[in-house]
């Protein structure tokens, strides 16, 4: 078993329900043992474009990480993702960020996610559920890479909590 943390944004549609809906699919693939406040945040790159609600989650998984990551697109697909363009409008976005203490280089799969320690979107959910995370390859906790943010960085609270269906909240 492995504990793998992910990034999950969406600016398209219902972003609550497509947040709740990512969650639950993901249950097969990763057991999720615990899941950040979610957030509200300015599009990045083509700006242009509605807000994202981001998110992180803490979870299980028996997947190794290139099984993840095709898990992962293939939720993306289950929601009627469509391919746009880079950094454009998205149903959902899922991306690992961390899978234990793994540091992997290719082409398709980069982990740590490489740009993680910049955005203000996920270290900030990261934060809520993981501050003392150790960051493989930058030797850092989650929360001093979050103390080294541009103050803000156009991040707020959207909700304390998502509600499942089957009426669990995050912890
Ligand atoms: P995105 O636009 O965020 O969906 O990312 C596009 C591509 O990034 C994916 O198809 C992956 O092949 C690649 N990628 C590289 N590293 C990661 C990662 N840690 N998590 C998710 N996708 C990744």
């Amino acid at each position: 078993m492995s504990i793998v943390y992910l990034a999950l944004g969406t600016n398209q549609g219902d972003r609550l329900q497509n947040l709740r809906r990512a969650v639950q699919l993901l249950e097969s693939a990763v057991h999720v043992t615990r899941r950040s406040a979610v957030y509200e945040t300015a599009p990045w790159g083509v700006t242009d474009q509605p807000d994202f609600l981001n998110m992180a989650v803490e979870g299980h998984t028996k997947l190794a990480p290139f099984e993840l990551l095709d898990a992962l697109k293939q939720i993306e697909r289950a929601m009627g993702r469509q391919e746009t363009i880079r950094y454009g409008p998205r149903v959902i976005d899922l991306d690992i960020l961390l899978y234990d203490d793994l540091i992997l280089q290719t082409e398709r799969l980069e982990i740590p996610h490489a740009r993680m320690a910049e955005r203000a979107f996920v270290l900030i959910p990261l934060q809520d559920i993981a501050p003392n995370l150790v960051h493989p390859r930058l030797q850092r906790a989650v929360s001093e890479l979050a103390a080294a943010l541009p103050k803000d960085g156009g991040v707020r609270k959207f909700s304390e909590r998502i509600t499942l269906t089957d009426g669990t909240t995050n912890s």
